[in-house]
């Protein structure tokens, strides 16, 4: 069947915001960002075609690409020449048993900072292919804080592998830390909302669908150097090496899953990463002081520890908890239940959640109470 070609895709505002929308990923995406992945599903750029269709070997799939990687590696101040990016599938699971498949040899050790469930999911991960040591943890006390930074990081390890903010239970570290190490950070739930010096890493990566796009993709940028140090044959699927030469091609790669992660990189740059960052911290400021101040919520994490992105709270009387929900749902709030390991409630505040919408779930908390 013939597409015909609409001249100017039609502009449906299909997305007037009807809800405000806290889930942890897939996350609330930008108005403009959804407009724009509606009209190209519609016909790409007027050339009769769907983003759906488009083929991924193309000419216009490979500017989409290219323009990607300028835009990420221009948001992380990233110099071109040092560092390789990648769109790969199998989420943020995937990376966690690439990264020692590539960079982890059976007889070597990679060194772990055990600061909540993905950081631990990696480690084990991580124990089918090599060693593995904690170099701290707060396991012991559910996560509350973040553990303390170790004195000393073992010279022999393969890897350093830290997650830069604990999406389930809501605690992020300031800044990217400096090692002698190889630095791998999954920044899956907090990339882009601040300013990070992500030159300190020699791999980060983030699944799509909390700050980047829609779920599918996972964006992986890897210093060039550390390419090489694979430590064992591996298909070309598995090896980050192989995936590089292959421009993130190997597989068909979810085109218009990566053309919407563009339309959000263009909506970022737009903002700018500064001012990003003071609407993050003020949202989250926002609702931390009301939960320090609202004597029927209780903040879950010590306040040296929290997250500006996931804010985790329960009540001091649990048995009201599905009233609340309930009540935020009469309000048209939703996404705010807790991770069912943990319970209570989470508000994901990533970059597409407006101070508007906090202030409807502050005022929403007052009027419950
Ligand atoms: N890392 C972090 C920090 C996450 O929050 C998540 C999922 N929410 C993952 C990894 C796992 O991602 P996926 O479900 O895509 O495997």
């Amino acid at each position: 069947m013939r597409v015909t070609a609409r001249k100017s895709p039609p502009n449906i505002s299909l997305v007037s915001k009807s809800k405000i929308y806290f889930g942890p990923g897939p996350a609330m995406l930008p108005q403009e960002v959804l407009q724009g992945t509606a009209d190209a599903v519609l016909d790409y750029n007027h050339s009769g075609i769907s983003i759906l269709s488009i083929p991924h070997r193309g000419r216009a799939f490979a500017v989409i690409l290219e323009e990607t990687k300028a835009r990420v590696l221009a948001i992380c101040k990233l110099d071109a020449n040092e560092y390789e990016l990648l769109w790969l599938q199998g989420g943020g699971r995937q990376q966690f048993a690439m990264i020692p498949m590539n960079f982890l040899a059976p007889e070597k050790t990679a060194g772990f900072i055990d600061s909540g469930h993905w950081a631990k999911d990696a480690m084990d991960t991580a124990a089918f292919y090599g060693n593995t040591v904690s170099l701290c943890s707060s396991a012991s006390d559910d996560y509350r804080y973040l553990p303390e930074w170790p004195k000393e990081i073992p010279d022999n390890l393969s890897y350093l592998y830290l997650t830069s903010n604990n999406t389930i239970y809501g605690t992020q570290w300031p800044e990217i830390p400096t090692c002698d190490t190889p630095l791998v950070v999954d920044m899956s739930s907090d990339i882009f909302s601040c300013a990070r010096d992500y030159a300190r890493c020699d791999l980060f990566f983030a699944v799509a669908q909390k700050n980047i796009g829609p779920a599918g993709v996972t964006l992986v940028v890897i210093r060039k150097g550390m390419l090489k140090r694979q430590v064992r044959e591996l298909p070309g699927i598995l090896s980050y090496s192989a995936q590089v030469k292959a421009n993130s091609l190997l597989n068909t790669p979810p085109v218009s899953a990566i053309y919407t992660c563009l339309l959000n990189l263009r909506w970022i740059q737009e903002q700018g990463i500064n001012s990003l960052f003071e609407a993050n911290k003020k949202k989250a400021e926002m609702i931390y002081t009301e939960l320090d101040s609202n004597p029927i919520f209780q903040p879950i994490v010590s306040p040296e520890s929290r997250s500006m992105m996931n804010v985790v709270f329960r009540m001091m009387d649990k048995s009201h908890e599905s009233a609340f929900l309930d009540f935020c749902a009469s309000r048209n709030i939703e996404g705010i239940a807790g991770h069912r390991s943990v319970g209570g409630f989470r508000a994901s505040l990533y970059n597409a959640v407006s101070v508007d919408d906090v202030a409807q779930l502050v005022s929403a908390m007052r009027e419950f109470s």
